[in-house]
């Protein structure tokens, strides 16, 4: 067998199955590894695994669960650097980024190790003396989980860390162009002694068939997915069928307001975290920013200094801030948006559009910044991601706002202001699940992650993360 082979992780043991898919490095498409494309056998031998480990991991406690995931946290930040070399091969992400995502990651292990011990149930006062009303939270069973390969990590360490802390046992569907994290973690898993069947890892290149067993069966109680809105959409109505329990982490298209008083060096610093990280390739990147006219042009000279000097390179080469996007179609994506914007009038401020390219490098995609974005233009509607940023002017305040809500999605915002009142009027008024307030980074174990809207349901992370994997049960109790 290839030294280069990955099996499916299935019952604690690595299974091979019957035919594999290959993982290419999208710096220079250097073959780095063959794995186990997962088809209906290998799918149904884990949903039966999970199924049974669930009747046992439901009855341990809170605590001892807790500890298993406190273990996979330390056991993920000893190995961060490997795991974060692994991260860019198969994602591209510079190999500072990467290691930022391993430590997030692992962020939501040891949140849940200890929210596994805080799963409260309450005692209602009951208006009949002869009761006792009595409310216990129990885990909803055996989850299926289908993640993206941008964050290839934590987008799956957000939810396994709170099914297992809830109680529910896993089958994982990790990307097809990033399997090796997912498959990094079952390995930690088995190390630190997670029991067999509790975490099952399902890679495979055949998504739509993966989803459809895993949604058809019965044992499946509750789907996770994290990915775009299209493909959510399908999925719940699939589920539908079974009335499963569901949690959808779509798409954003997140509006960066920046307000006529706003601290501009804050704004500038804010922007680049907001729109750069990963190279743009997030939900929560800042897709449209939205600038108030009497500060735009002391946003735009801090901005093209910041973005020009960001450095663009194989992410595990030093001092690298963006790598390469992750496939030819997300380096089109972006002609196509760019190009589009600047046929309907944007005026370019910073580089050209993306040209085709072939050999190592050729998904290198140095930042555009745009402006005069109008909403006719593609851009303003879609997710970019890529390191574009697209700058619309807003006559005022009450603009801005409307600016910013005019999008299915209400993933996130940011807006920077220096007035308190103003801050709280956009909190108020945004349509979204989340507000970034002088601030380009909300993402973080301790606080809810989630959108309303086109951008999914349910949340992540937080003590409200337990949730989504929870079911509540009421007894009334007769005494008397
Ligand atoms: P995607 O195409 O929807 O894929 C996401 C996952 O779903 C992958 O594992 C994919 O497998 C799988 N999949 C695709 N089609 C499927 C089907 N018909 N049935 C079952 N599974 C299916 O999304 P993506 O392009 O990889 O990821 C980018 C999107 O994710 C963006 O829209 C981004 O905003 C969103 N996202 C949201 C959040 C959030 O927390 N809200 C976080 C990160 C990303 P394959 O890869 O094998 O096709």
């Amino acid at each position: 067998m290839s030294e280069l082979a990955r099996d499916a992780y299935i019952d604690g043991r690595w299974e091979p199955g019957s035919r594999r898919f290959v993982v290419r490095d999208p710096y220079d498409d250097a073959l780095i590894a063959e794995v186990t494309d997962s088809d209906d056998a290998v799918v149904d031998a884990a949903i039966d695994a999970a199924a049974r480990a669930f009747r046992t991991w439901r009855t341990r406690p809170g605590a001892e669960r807790g500890k298993l995931l406190g273990q996979l946290a330390t056991c993920m930040l000893a190995d961060e650097r490997r795991l974060g070399e692994l991260c860019v091969r198969e994602n591209g992400k510079a190999l500072k980024e990467a290691i930022a995502e391993v430590r997030y990651a692992a962020s939501f292990f040891t949140w849940f190790a200890g929210e596994a011990e805080r799963a409260y149930g309450e005692v209602i006062p009951a208006s009949n003396p002869g009761q006792r009303l009595v409310v216990t939270r129990e885990p909803v069973g055996p989850c299926a989980l289908i993640t993206p390969w941008n964050f290839p990590y934590a987008m799956l360490t957000r939810k396994i860390g709170a099914a297992l802390a809830a109680g529910c046992t896993v089958v994982a569907k990790p990307a097809e162009l990033t399997p090796l994290g997912a498959l990094a973690i079952a390995e930690l898993a088995h190390a630190v002694g997670i029991p067999p069947g509790v975490i099952n890892v399902v890679p495979s290149a055949h998504a739509k068939q993966v989803g459809a067993r895993l949604l058809a069966s019965p044992a499946i109680r509750k789907l996770s997915f994290t990915g775009s809105t299209a493909v959510g959409r399908q999925l719940l109505e699939a589920a539908a069928h079974d009335i499963k329990r569901v949690s959808l982490e779509l798409g954003g298209n997140a509006p960066f307001v920046v307000l006529g008083d706003a601290d501009v060096s804050a704004a500038v610093a804010g922007a680049v975290v907001a729109k750069f990280r990963n190279g743009g390739q997030s939900c929560v990147a800042a897709n449209r920013f939205i600038v108030e006219a009497s500060v735009q042009d002391a946003f735009i000279a801090g901005l093209l200094p910041a973005v020009a000097r960001l450095v663009l390179g194989r992410g595990s080469d030093p001092g690298v801030d963006l790598g390469p996007l992750v496939d030819d179609a997300s380096v089109a994506k972006v002609k196509r948006l760019v190009d589009d914007a600047i046929a309907k009038g944007a005026r370019v401020l910073h580089g050209t559009s993306p040209t085709r390219a072939s050999g190592p490098g050729a998904r290198l995609v140095a930042p555009v910044v745009l402006a005069d974005i109008t909403p006719a233009m593609a851009l303003w509607r879609e997710e970019i991601f890529g390191p574009v940023i697209a700058i619309r002017t807003a006559a005022d305040e009450a603009d801005a706002l409307a600016q910013a809500n005019d999008t299915e999605y209400g993933l996130v915002a940011y807006v920077f202001t220096r007035d308190g009142a103003r801050q709280t009027r956009f909190i108020e008024g945004l349509e979204t699940g989340m507000v970034g307030v002088n601030d380009g980074l909300v993402s973080t174990a301790q606080a809810p992650f989630g959108g309303i809207k086109h951008s999914g349901l349910g949340r992540e992370g937080s003590r409200h993360g337990l949730d989504d994997y929870t079911q509540l049960k009421y007894a009334a109790i007769r005494v008397s």
